[in-house]
């Protein structure tokens, strides 16, 4: 009749439980899915279109060549600054040479002189003439005179510039007084000895006469002599300069005769420290006031453009691919964080209730069975006993489950200690396996015991292996089904003491076998979620075996049974006296 009560009252509540447990289940499906929401919305989706946009502009200045193209600009501007320095540089030297031009009134002979100092102080200039309207004073460098060519020149200059004057000097002058600063310059090719040669001449009116007086200056650069004091000044101060700039690359750049033949090879007048190496410019500019017919040319030394671009292009995809991956690895982590925090705190929430639901059952059964006791309707003193019996058992049910309780809070707080002392471990399982025999037989179990009783005296928590035991066997009991066994053994291995629990019961799936001894954790079996628990005993288990220096292994087959075996090593158990949690 009792126990017809028992199970009204209780059959409700179960069914209470399986509706919080399916509501709950639903509500954790639930967060999961808004959790996934959040990530995809808040984190994936954004990463993954930086990704992309990132990749497809990639994509685009590997199309267009837009590393090419900066580095061509980047180029244009140096050359167009050299040009400007080179052609500052020419009319300051031009402009040195004209002051020191004699008047056009002095005579010819001091005229002759005044043209010869300028060359003898100058001598990078291979001629100077000074044409007014008494005529033209023409003057050569005499260094220069040895060189046939050169003679040749001056001869035919001489004779040319007379004629040209003659005709012209009227027109020049004029066109000469629009230009800026008041000088026309000049170039081309001419020959010496040596080889092919350029030389450059400006023309100029003489700013201390007047304009409508027909005087005419002028000097001409020898083209050898300038590349010493010009361009390789200005080339070296150009590439230094940018050295910094190019991001280790240097720059290699040279003055040549523009007229050069397409593909043939360049035969630079001026190259800036370092060589040019080999190939053509990456880009090239004509001057176009002073230095006619030269050109400037510009590359990086020992690699090229492209080659740059291909290889910033490249790295920029590596990088990009590599961020890429850590953003995915950091999402999948972090996914994998929340979801485990989730199931935490879901397994915290079971435990809750699971606790005081199995809290609640002994509770109840021994109100049930103290209140009938006192209402005196039994009579038989076997009935008194038995239920004296199902009051103390159930008592020591609570007790077993408060204490895991306490030992896990212990735990959890790093609080736990335990007490080390010599124990007879066989004496130790042997009684702890007595209490509980009991119960074991009346619920219908085939027990075997096999216990060693050789085993040396070693130094243990007694009341914690006891502990342990009891949750091994409380767990065959709960898990077992239709074959009811259980089976305990104690021996010693190659010098390790060993306990073995074990069952026929439902089993543990291999995917959950690493699981359970993790703290909350229950399996989703029927079973065990008809079963009461609070999925802290084996994790209490595992706690106890490491702080005697052991290990604790399961080994199970669903649907077959399960063994869990403890190992505590027999040398070291003896020094863990200190041990505590
Ligand atoms: P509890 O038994 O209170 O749920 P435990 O920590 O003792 O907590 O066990 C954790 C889980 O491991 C159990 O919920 C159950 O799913 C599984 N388990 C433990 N022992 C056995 C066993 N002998 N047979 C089958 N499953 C078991």
């Amino acid at each position: 009749m009792l126990w017809s009560a028992y199970r009204e009252t209780f059959r409700g509540q179960d069914a209470k439980v399986r509706m919080k447990l399916r509501r709950r289940k639903f509500l954790g499906g639930f967060n999961r899915f808004r959790l996934m929401l959040t990530l995809g919305l808040a984190v994936l989706l954004p990463a993954a279109a930086l990704i992309y946009v990132n990749f497809s502009q990639l994509r685009a200045i590997e199309r267009d060549k837009g590393i090419e193209a900066i580095f061509n600009r980047e180029f244009q501007e140096v050359l167009a600054i050299t040009e400007k320095r080179i052609n500052k540089k020419a009319y300051t030297m031009t402009e040195e040479a004209r002051d020191l031009f004699p008047s056009p009134d002095s005579d010819t002979q001091e005229k002759e002189r005044k043209l010869d100092l300028i060359l003898a102080q100058k001598p990078w200039l291979s001629h100077a003439f000074l044409y007014d309207e008494k005529g033209l004073v023409f003057r050569s460098q005499p260094g220069l005179m040895a060189d046939k060519y050169f003679r040749e020149e001056h001869d035919h200059m001489t004779e040319s510039y007379r004629l040209w004057f003659g005709k012209e000097a009227k027109m020049q002058v004029e066109g000469i007084h629009k230009r800026s600063r008041g000088i026309s310059f000049s170039g081309g090719p001419v020959k010496r000895e040596y080889g092919d040669a350029y030389l450059a001449g400006a023309m100029f009116v003489l700013p201390q006469t007047s304009s409508d007086r027909l005087v005419l200056g002028g000097v001409a650069f020898e083209g050898c002599y300038l590349k010493g004091i010009l361009f390789q000044e200005i080339l070296d101060e150009m590439v230094s300069q940018k050295a910094t700039d190019q991001g280790g690359n240097r720059l290699a750049m040279m003055v040549y005769p523009a007229d050069m033949e397409m593909g043939k090879e360049i035969k630079p007048l001026a190259v800036s420290p370092g060589g040019w190496g080999e190939g053509k410019p990456e880009v090239s500019r004509k001057f176009d006031d002073v230095f006619r017919g030269l050109a400037l040319g510009i590359k990086f030394q020992g690699t090229s453009v492209e080659a740059l671009g291909r290889t910033w292009v490249h790295r920029s995809f590596l990088i990009l691919a590599c961020l890429s991956l850590v953003i995915v690895g950091g999402l999948v982590l972090t996914k994998h964080i929340v979801s485990k925090e989730m199931a935490l705190a879901r397994l915290k929430s079971d435990f809750v209730s699971n606790v005081s639901h199995e809290l609640r059952t002994p509770l109840a059964l021994i109100r049930l069975y103290a209140e009938t006791l006192e209402l005196g309707r039994i009579t038989t003193q076997e009935k008194k006993q038995q239920y004296y019996r199902i009051i103390r058992k159930e008592s020591e049910r609570l007790t077993a489950l408060i204490n895991n309780i306490l030992d896990f809070s212990r735990i959890e707080a790093g609080r736990k200690e335990y007490e080390f002392r010599e124990t007879n471990i066989a004496e130790l399982v042997h009684n702890t396996l007595d209490s509980y025999r009991y119960q074991i037989e009346q619920q219908g179990f085939a027990f075997e015991e096999s216990i060693d009783s050789n085993l040396p005296p070693v130094r243990v928590d007694r009341e914690a292996i006891a502990r342990a035991l009891v949750n091994l066997v409380n767990n065959a009991l709960k898990y077992s089904t239709d074959e009811k066994f259980l089976g305990v053994k104690l021996y010693r291995e190659n010098g390790v003491l060993k306990l073995e629990v074990a069952d026929r019961g439902i089993g543990i799936a291999r995917r959950d076998q690493s699981k359970i001894f993790e703290k909350f954790y229950r399996t989703g079996d029927p079973l065990v979620h008809n079963t009461k628990g609070s999925g802290l005993g084996l994790s209490l288990v595992r706690h106890i075996t490491q702080a005697h220096g052991g290990e604790i292994a399961v080994e199970s087959t669903p649907g077959k049974g399960s063994k869990f075996t403890l190992s505590l090593p027999l040398a070291s158990s003896g020094s863990m006296s200190e041990a505590r949690a």
